[in-house]
């Protein structure tokens, strides 16, 4: 079930590869390895502004500036997806917890977990690492990091249906 216009079909081992040689020793141990960045350190901790959250990896909008909120924790957490879709959800039974791992649905890159004891209106908690994300303000156009096209690459708030 998807409700979104953003192609998600894969990207290719070449682009894969092409994607990986950009990353920083630490986005790599996050994005591939699913490691957790220390709390209060990361660089979107305090971004408040409207726009979109995207996976650093690839480019995918994976949450809405408007879902952000402070919970406290030490990293940035949404309440809800960008879009239904955008993430996969996989079970997580690592340090002895049972947890839902969520990465981005298009190319796998380690994201955060959620929690269901986040605020109203979701009751979700979606504990995000800042490295796995990218961020545009509102007014600029998305990164297009696989050459996909509309509605990448457009300005945020233009998008049909945003
Ligand atoms: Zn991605």
């Amino acid at each position: 079930m998807s409700d979104t216009t953003f192609d998600l079909t894969p990207p290719t081992e070449e682009q894969m590869t092409h994607l990986i040689a950009g990353l920083d020793e630490q986005e790599r141990r996050v994005l591939l390895e699913h490691g957790t960045e220390a709390p209060f350190c990361g660089t979107f901790l305090n971004e408040k502004r409207e726009g979109v959250f995207t996976c650093r990896l690839c480019g995918l909008p994976l949450f809405g500036g408007g879902t952000k909120f402070e919970s406290g924790t030490g990293w940035p957490s949404f309440t809800a997806p960008f879009a239904d879709g955008h993430l996969s959800y996989i079970r997580d039974t690592s340090y002895g917890m049972v947890r839902t791992e969520i990465v981005c649905a298009r190319c796998g890159a380690h994201q955060g977990h959620v929690f269901d004891d986040g605020p109203p209106p979701t009751g979700q908690r979606y504990c995000i690492n800042s490295v796995s994300l990218a961020f545009t303000p509102k007014g600029e156009p998305l990164p297009d990091r696989l050459g996909r096209g509309e509605p990448e690459g457009m300005a945020v708030g233009d998008r049909p249906g945003a």
